[in-house]
């Protein structure tokens, strides 16, 4: 617990100085390839088989389905979270709900840059600082953009993949993306925020670019 709240402090900070170049959970539809499995190395607990999933867009209704806590994190889980973690990396994002890879259950995983958080049951416990409205874009809505006004700070609960509670204390860029993400075991996405007129469409070739 200790070491995921320094790691929070300075993904704070970095977040900071990403928050003009980094900002993207877009990419183009060739996410939709399904990959063949592979190894990685970089899970917890060495070499496992990650597999890269296919992602979700549009009207799919998962998408709008309220995600179920998960009352127990067994093997399937931490299969999960790897293949999550994997196909965001793939993606260019910097973090994918479960709903997005087609399974209705309340987890996370967020990477801005400055390491991964993987979340299971995460919630927003507590919000400070005012909003701020930064240029927003989601893995499940590709080619289209955003102005979205969230908190500046949120303290984030949940489970490790150990099982344990965590709370992490985020800031701006990472705030915002835990915001986004847990939205998403709501049903709820950034277009909800916004106009129609307010909606943004860029090319696929902006999309791949940001
Ligand atoms: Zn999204």
């Amino acid at each position: 617990m200790q070491r995921l709240r320094q790691g929070t402090r300075q993904g704070a900070l970095i977040a900071v100085e990403f928050i003009e170049v980094k900002f993207i959970e877009i990419k183009s539809l060739q996410v939709a390839q399904v990959h063949p499995e592979r190894t990685s190395g970089t899970s917890g607990k060495g070499s496992v088989l990650m597999s890269i999933r296919i992602i979700r867009t549009g009207d799919d209704p998962v998408l709008r389905q309220r995600a179920k806590p998960v009352p127990l994190i067994n093997k399937a889980i931490e299969k999960l979270l790897d293949d999550m973690a994997e196909t965001m990396y793939d993606a260019d994002g910097i973090g994918l709900a479960a709903v997005q890879v087609g399974v209705a259950k309340r987890i996370i995983v967020v990477d801005v840059g400055s390491g991964l958080y993987e979340l299971v049951n995460p919630e927003i416990v507590e919000k400070s600082g005012g909003t701020q409205v930064a240029s927003e874009g989601c893995l499940s809505l590709p080619g289209i953009r955003g102005d979205v006004p969230r908190s500046v700070n949120v303290t984030v609960r949940g489970l490790n993949r150990q099982g344990e509670e965590v709370e992490i204390k985020a800031s701006d860029l990472l705030a915002r993306a835990f915001q986004h993400e847990i939205d998403h075991l709501d049903g709820i996405l950034f277009t909800d925020y916004l106009k129609p007129s307010e909606i943004v469409r860029v090319s696929e070739r902006e999309t791949r670019q940001r």
